[in-house]
């Protein structure tokens, strides 16, 4: 097995590896189970002519890598965007391996990207690059194979435009194909808010763990798109005192806390940048924001917030990811020796996938849950998740991040040794 350490600290894949690594090793996972893992099942790229508004013809360069599908079906977004490569893809796609085994729902993982800028592209080139990539791609979707998802750059409309050119391609409507589309059209009552609400599952169950009180914990959320606002307002309405929040403009901190309505009704309604917002608060940089004093700190915007350079600046009992690889691999070690409780990403940020396979369940029965439903079941995943991650990292002496991955291996090693190598 290969000693890994990442060369380059913001290398978010490379990040991800020495995880892997830590956590195969601590398993004692074989030598072969370890190789079979640690790279894709198969990766494919794709040229893909766009005819332009403008009557120019572009090729824009596409990627889909399955990593796992011993689980079931490989599970994962697409996204647009201009910093897409295939290392990138690929270290994503395992990722989902990851965090579909800690939740444990029944996918594999996958991802997938198109080298675009979706701001500088007119809706209509997009639905062009979105019906060719899935064009290309018709022979690896499917509900039974791969079930692509939303990410950066892509959103509820992009899925629609997959469903309907796979289904298409298929002669029949086939909506189990895509998560994250519109409610109207199959998707998932409580598919917008479950990452948010997931992290708030995460931190009340954190808090009993640690004995602590939820009445005035103090709460900074860095991120207010569709993860940082749902989880700071339903925070704010569970009790909790929103102390700090940030979006790409900048942060302010307040420790009376903040009026969350208000906020949300500043910056994502009236689409203001929220360091303006009129209601207190002092202003600092986003990232500045983090280490202000708190409780639980959630960074829900961006990877790489939380280094080796500025860890021992961080005030807050809790570190709960909402984004995916907001703390680098060398600032681990200096938060578990300040016995920070970390809930990691493939756990905290696992209540979105959780209810895209709710969706992709009520898709396949054809009958669709009630929002009461659909929270109930992921209250009972997200919980059970957490409480199986922490009593791992218990019985191991290990970081609930190093749980989380070692639980997830060991899940997904012990249904490739039930299934064999075939051939
Ligand atoms: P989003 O685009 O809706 O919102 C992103 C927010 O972060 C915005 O408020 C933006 O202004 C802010 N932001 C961007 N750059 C910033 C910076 N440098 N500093 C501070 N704030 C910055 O995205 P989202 O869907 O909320 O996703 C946020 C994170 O959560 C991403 O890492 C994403 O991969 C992860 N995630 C999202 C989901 C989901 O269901 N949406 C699920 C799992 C993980």
């Amino acid at each position: 097995m290969a000693d890994f350490t990442p060369h380059d600290e913001l290398n978010v894949y490379q990040a991800a590896a020495a995880r892997f690594e830590i956590a195969s090793k601590m398993l004692g996972l074989e030598d072969g189970l370890y190789r079979f893992l640690r790279y894709p099942d198969k990766e494919i790229t794709v040229y893909i002519p766009v005819m332009l508004d403008s009557g120019r013809l572009e090729v824009f360069i596409g990627h889909r890598v399955h990593h796992s599908r011993v689980r079931g079906p490989c599970k994962g977004g697409i996204r647009f965007s201009p910093e897409v490569t295939l290392d990138e893809i690929r270290a994503l796609a395992a990722e989902m391996t990851w965090k579909c085994a800690v939740v444990n729902i029944p996918f594999g993982g996958a991802k997938g990207g198109v080298v675009c800028d979706p701001s500088k592209l007119s809706q209509a080139e997009l639905e062009r690059i979105t019906r060719r990539y899935t064009a290309e791609l018709t022979e690896w979707f499917g509900p039974e194979s791969d079930v692509p998802a939303p990410d950066l750059g892509t959103n509820e409309q992009t899925m629609a435009w997959v469903m309907d050119t796979y289904s298409m391609h298929q002669r029949r409507t086939v909506t189990s194909v895509v998560t994250g589309k519109p409610v109207e059209m199959g998707g998932s009552r409580g598919r917008r808010e479950a990452t948010g609400r997931g992290l708030l599952l995460c931190c009340e169950r954190a808090l009993a763990h640690l004995g602590l009180s939820r009445d005035h914990t103090r709460v900074i959320v860095q991120g207010f798109g569709n993860v940082g606002s749902v989880a700071a307002s339903l925070m704010h309405a569970a009790g909790y005192r929103i102390v700090g929040v940030a979006d790409i403009h900048g942060g302010l901190y307040n420790e009376n806390g903040f009026d969350v309505p208000k906020v949300e009704e500043w910056a994502r309604q009236q689409r203001k940048p929220l360091a303006d917002f009129p209601g207190g608060g002092t202003r600092m940089s986003a990232q500045d924001v983090l280490f202000q004093p708190c409780d639980i700190v959630v960074p829900a915007a961006v990877e790489n917030q939380i280094t080796r350079a500025n860890v021992s600046r961080l005030q807050a009992r809790i570190l709960c990811e909402g984004a995916n690889g907001p703390t680098t691999a060398y600032a681990d070690e200096e938060l578990d020796r300040k016995g920070v409780f970390v809930i990691p990403d493939i756990l905290a940020n696992a209540g979105g996938v959780t209810v895209s396979y709710f969706e992709w369940v009520q898709d396949r029965q054809g009958l669709f849950w009630r929002e009461s439903e659909v929270i109930e079941r992921l209250k009972d995943v997200m919980e059970h998740s957490f409480d199986e991650v922490v009593r791992y990292a218990e019985a191991h002496r290990v970081s609930n991040r190093i749980a989380a991955y070692m639980l997830a291996i060991d899940r997904v090693a012990f249904v490739l040794k039930l299934r064999g190598i075939y051939a």
